[in-house]
């Protein structure tokens, strides 16, 4: 057999991290992936629930979409899609403005989730201007966003290992305290809590809409953040401001778009509707870098004109409207209607909460449990009553995944926030499989290092 580890080192620079990490941890080689399992080179398997950083949706190789590709591939792979267009991008198109929520009616397609964010930012910002708000050039995000890494995306982040170098690079972003509801300011819980902290919010908007474009977030979970989830009234809150001041909202539903949360989508859960709503990740189910902004008709209506008023969107990706990306997304959203998947995530979602709370009770290192659909998250803390972290530098998350992964199970933790995000397939043995392996890692690493 070729030596594939070594030459991936000779070649790759592999994203996300220090390559000096693939001293110690090899890449792992995968050669073959069914429903919620990834098989290596070698023959071990693993247990993917990370969903392949959060866009599988309907597992690895599934059969209904492999044939979905097949069919489609004989027709046409790809075409260009200035002037000219295909039928699955056709189908699709008319497909998300039925599922997403009202008013979203005009589709804008491109290929990952960052320059979605990138379009969303550009069209709010041309909107203003050509309605003659000229002031408006600054946006607004939360603290711990995360949007992105391309500079204009990156630019409405706020997790510091990834944008403080670039700092003198990006737009100069209003950054608002956001909610945090682990360890809430004001003392609240997740039941009592009437988002006091959109305050700040309101504030800011208050304060500075003269100069606001659009205030962009991660609606119902701060992916990036660790999971972070709050309440939906924030969004409610969020919602009503924006309308009262002539701010667009920019709903960021990369990660969490397609049933994640329990909802199609996470905006669902605050039954509003943003000006733009950005789709990526599970759209395509994680087999296609694609991604799509939808917004209004009145956003539409503002550039349509003829090019002398300099009125175009002049904005475009290579591979935009990819017709076999749209074919995967249609197949996709079938398998969605006809498997009832949105439902099947509920009470998957359940088990999962469930079984890990059971798991948590007696130690002292796991601080906050949280969770919403097919998303539970475990925040381990040097002690559960403090809330107090570990030192950055210890990477206790880190050391955890090493050790499920010599168990069969890829973690991947942000920082020291472990989390399950798993492919809608898994069953009942694989959930069990998971937290169980999941809580044997945490307790062999606290065993080692008590
Ligand atoms: C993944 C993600 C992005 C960026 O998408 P890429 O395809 O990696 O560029 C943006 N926002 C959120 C919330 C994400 O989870």
């Amino acid at each position: 057999m070729k030596d594939y580890v070594k030459k991936d080192l000779k070649y790759i620079w592999h994203p996300c991290g220090q390559m000096k990490d693939y001293e110690e941890l090899k890449p792992i080689v995968i050669e073959k992936g069914e429903g919620v399992w990834l098989y290596d080179i070698h023959g071990n398997k693993y247990l993917d629930c990370i969903s392949s950083w959060w866009t599988n949706t309907l597992g690895h190789s599934n059969k209904r979409i492999n044939e979905a590709i097949k069919k489609q591939i004989d027709n046409i792979e790809h075409v260009i899609f200035a002037n000219f267009s295909n039928k699955p991008a056709i189908e699709l198109s008319e497909k998300l403005v039925s599922i997403t929520p009202e008013k979203l009616t005009k589709v804008f397609f491109s290929d990952n989730g960052s320059s979605a964010v990138e379009i969303a930012l550009k069209m709010s910002f041309h909107y203003h201007a050509q309605k003659g708000n000229s002031k408006k050039k600054r946006f607004v995000a939360l603290s711990d966003a995360y949007h992105g890494e391309t500079l204009g995306a990156l630019s409405v982040c706020d997790i510091d290992q990834f944008n403080m170098i670039y700092k003198p690079l990006l737009l100069d972003t209003i950054r608002v305290k956001g909610p945090d509801c682990y360890r809430c300011e004001y003392n609240f819980n997740r039941e009592t809590c009437n988002a006091e902290c959109f305050k700040a919010m309101e504030k800011c908007l208050v304060k500075n809409h003269e100069d606001i474009c659009a205030v962009v977030v991660e609606p119902m979970v701060q992916g990036a953040a660790g999971m972070k989830i709050y309440s939906p009234i924030y969004l409610g809150k969020l919602r009503e401001f924006c309308d009262k001041y002539g701010v667009h909202l920019i709903a960021d539903e990369i990660a969490v778009g397609f049933g994640r949360t329990g909802e199609m989508f996470a905006c669902n859960h605050a039954g509003i509707s943003p000006d733009f709503m950005c789709i990526s990740k599970g759209l395509s189910a994680g087999y296609m870098p694609m991604s799509v902004v939808l917004t209004r008709e009145e956003v539409y209506n503002c550039f349509y004109g003829d090019y002398k008023e300099g009125k175009a969107f002049l904005h475009s990706h290579t591979y935009a409207g990819n017709a076999l990306g749209c074919a995967i997304a249609l197949e996709n959203l079938k398998i969605f209607e006809e498997e009832n998947i949105i439902e099947s995530n509920r009470k998957k979602g359940e088990l999962i909460k469930k079984l890990t709370l059971e798991k948590t009770k007696h130690s002292k290192h796991i601080g906050d449990i949280r969770s919403i659909g097919m998303i539970t998250a475990i925040e381990i803390v040097k002690d559960k009553f403090s809330k107090e972290l570990y030192d950055g530098h210890m990477r206790v998350g880190y050391e955890i995944y090493k050790i499920a992964l010599k168990k069969g199970l890829i973690l991947r933790p942000i920082g020291n926030v472990l989390y399950f995000i798993p492919p809608y397939v898994i069953n009942e043995e694989e959930i069990k499989f998971m937290v169980n392996t999941c809580f044997d890692s945490i307790e062999e690493y606290f065993g080692q290092y008590k």
